[in-house]
Parts: structure tokens; sequence; C-alpha cells
């Protein structure tokens, strides 16, 4: 194939071709209607997520990092306390613990599904502990049944990081229908993703929902009458429109992800040296990334190797959280996350869209064998 095929990374554009109508029209009535923030639409969405994900409420925010954040602050974490999360994700799953004025404590990750290694959580947990974040990395369920054994007669909370997995199954229920509370980013390239930022918390606790209504808006109960101090974090009542329209399509779009993974899969199965991504049997994965690990070999080669290609590519992430060093005063136990410290220098992002086309995803593995095929 020639060089000037180009595949993406993401390929936001052809999405908003196929639902052009339906977007512009319901962007059209918020401009019309002008109730920008608190709009109808706002409430809409919500009600259609909670019911998508089976849970009783969902509140939109202004993005997945305050969703986070208000999730801790509605469950009472605050200075002093201590959160677990996985060694291997977005920073802002860090960050938001950190914003709580909490402590994050990190632990490795299992090799195979590169979600937090259960067995370490118990190891970690101290008095101190008020909270674990399971993040439910690239798609993939984290072992949500073994954790809440665990946390739960310790009266331990449970957030699931379901910033990458919306959709996602594990053992025949949602993610987000698990923990106390899970959180949600709609950022553009998500699975579902709004036209800009936008976030959600979802949970079957009536007083989460209520905290987390009033946290986003100043601590309101009502109009300039505020029981706490909070935040400006509330759901653009644009973006909401955009997601309501999106929302019927994601099982649809998460089932042609899983099409092209599988692609990937059968393909590469001739090509030495590479670990495609495994599924666990816990769950279904929505593969907001399909991310391969090298066995052997330049992963940094490879990868400059495909962009000559005009191939895109990703790390997530290049660095485990504990040694990122803006992170590092808040870290106690550097260091011992062997499992993730590996995976950073191995693993690599291949391009993953509902769009992607067949030929696209031959001409990847075609590259990625040639490349590796000349290595000696
Ligand atoms: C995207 C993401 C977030 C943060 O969401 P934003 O909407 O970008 O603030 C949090 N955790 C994980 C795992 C993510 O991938």
């Amino acid at each position: 194939m020639p060089v000037s095929v180009s595949v993406p990374f993401v390929d936001l554009r052809a999405q908003y071709a196929q639902i052009r109508e339906e977007i512009d029209d319901q962007v059209r009535e918020v401009l019309d209607g002008a109730a920008f923030v608190h709009g109808p639409q706002v409430e809409s969405f919500e009600e259609a997520f909670a019911a998508f994900v089976g849970v009783r409420h969902a509140i939109g925010v202004a993005n997945g990092t305050d969703a986070l954040l208000l999730a801790l602050k509605a469950l009472g974490v605050g200075p002093g306390d201590e959160v677990i999360t996985a060694a291997n994700t977005f920073i802002a799953t860090a960050e938001a613990i950190i914003h709580a004025g909490a402590r994050p404590v990190f632990v490795d990750i299992d090799p195979r599904t590169y979600t937090l290694e259960v067995a370490h959580v118990e190891r970690v947990i101290t008095p101190s502990t008020k909270a674990v974040i399971p993040v439910h990395l690239y798609g993939q369920p984290a072992d949500l049944a073994p954790i809440l054994a665990v946390t739960g007669p310790r009266g331990i909370a449970v957030i699931e990081d379901a910033a990458q997995a919306h959709g996602a199954v594990y053992r025949k229920r949602r993610v987000g229908s698990w923990g106390q509370a899970a959180c949600f980013s709609f950022y553009p390239g998500k699975n579902l993703g709004a036209y800009g930022d936008a976030g959600a918390i979802v949970t079957d606790d009536e007083g989460i929902a209520v905290a987390v209504q009033r946290l986003r808006d100043h601590g309101s109960v009502e109009k300039y009458r505020h029981d706490r101090l909070g935040y400006n974090s509330r759901l653009d009542t644009l973006q909401a429109a955009v997601l309501r329209v999106k929302l019927p399509y994601l099982e649809e779009w998460n089932r042609r992800r899983q099409e092209r993974a599988g692609w990937y899969d059968a393909l590469f199965r001739g090509v030495p040296d590479i670990i495609t991504p495994a599924v666990a049997d816990w769950g279904s994965h929505v593969y907001h990334l399909y991310v391969i690990r090298l066995e052997q070999g330049s992963r940094d080669g490879l990868r400059v190797y495909l962009a000559r290609n005009g191939i895109q590519t990703g790390i997530h992430y290049p660095t485990p959280l504990p040694d990122v060093d803006v992170l590092a005063p808040y870290v106690q136990n550097r260091g011992e996350f062997p499992v993730a410290t590996a995976c950073a220098r191995t693993i690599l992002s291949l391009p993953m869209y509902p769009e992607l086309a067949r030929a696209q995803v031959e001409y990847v593995v075609e590259q990625v064998a040639a490349y590796l095929a000349a290595r000696e």
C-alpha cells in the first residue's frame, strides 16, 4: 500500500458526518432556547444516561476530572485520608485525589488486563483508607467483585473511574453500576464524547447524588443559599444536547470497535513478538484504546517507523504515575511498580475508532510486521 495512505489515531469528523442533521437540529434548539446553563437538555441526558448505565442517578458535570473530585468530596474524602488507585492511569485520577486533600496510594497493575492488581489492594489498606478508585483502563473493566469483597466489610468506598469504558459490561452489569459512585468523561475522543469538555457521576445513592448536585453549583441548595463551598462544574446545555443525540449510537459504536479489535487480533496472530490485548472472562472490552505490547525490540523505533508511514499512534501512558515528577511529593511507596514500569516502556496504542476501515487495519499490521522483520 502506498505511503500516502494515512491512518489517523481517531477521526471525529467521520462520526459527525453520520449524525450531522440530528446534531445540528439539537444544537439549533439550544441556541433558540438560549438556556445555556441548566437547560432542559441536561436533565434529559442525565435521565437517559442513568438508564443506560443501570443506576438511579446521573449528574452531569464539567469534565471527567471534576467528576472524580466531586465524587470524592461527596463521599467526605479529605485531608488525612488515603485513596488507592492504579499506577498506570491518566494523571486526572491522581489529581482529583490530591485536590480533594487526600493522598494517592498506588498499586501495580495486572500484566494481562492492565487494570489494578486486586491482590495488592488489601496489602496497602490502612486505617486511613477511605476509598479505592479502580480504573477500567483502555475500555476493559477492572475485576470489581474481589475489590468490593475487600472494601465492603471495612466501609471503604469504591469509586469506579469509567472514563474509558462507557458501556463495558462486568459480570452482566454495566460498569458504573458497581461502586458507590462512578465517574465518566465525555472528552471528545472518549467512546461517548461531547464537542468539548463534559463528564458525569453516576450513583444509586441519593445522598451522594444530592451532594454532587450541590457541589457542582457552588454548594447551592437553591439560588443564593449555600450549604457548603462548592465549585462551578456544571454540564453545559450544548454538550448535554450533543451527548443526548449520541447516546443511542454508543452500543453500535462499541460493537464496531470490538469488530476492529477482532481484525487486529486475527492479523497479529501471524506476527511474532506482539502481545495483543487480552479480554478477561469477567466482562466485555469496549476498546477505547487498542494497546499492543512489544516482547522484544524498540517500541519507540516502531512508533517512529509507523509515523513515517502515515500511521498515528499513542502511548497510554509513558510514565507510571508514581514516577511523575509533580506527583512525587504525594507518593510514599515509590519504585514498587515493576509491571507498570515494564508496560510503560513496551506498550503502543494503535489507531482505533468505529469508522476505521478494514484496509487501514490491514495496513497498520503490515507495517508493524515489516518493521519487526527488518529489525535484525
Ligand atoms: C479522560 C480521563 C479522565 C479525565 O477526564 P476529563 O474529562 O479529560 O477531565 C480521568 N480518568 C481517565 C482514566 C481518563 O481516561
